[in-house]
């Protein structure tokens, strides 16, 4: 899985990362950055327990576009 971020919708609040912090930082205006897109299986619970915390919806999960890929 890949996680993908619509920065323009990103309020800064910050659920994201103190639930997956391997995957999500904020920048120096308090956005959102993802340090690392690509999920492990193992990881997957957690970055989606990150994604539902978003209360604006500025990040989610999509299948990676191949096997090699995944
Ligand atoms: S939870 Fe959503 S609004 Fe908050 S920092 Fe993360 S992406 Fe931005």
């Amino acid at each position: 899985m890949r996680i993908h971020a619509d920065i323009g919708k990103c309020q800064g609040y910050g659920n994201c990362v103190a639930i997956d912090a391997k995957h999500f930082d904020l920048d120096d205006d308090g956005m959102v950055v993802v340090i690392d897109d690509a999920v492990a299986p193992d990881e997957l619970d957690t970055t989606e327990e990150a994604v539902r915390s978003c209360p604006v919806s500025a990040i989610w999960t999509q299948a990676a576009g191949g096997p090699a890929d995944e």
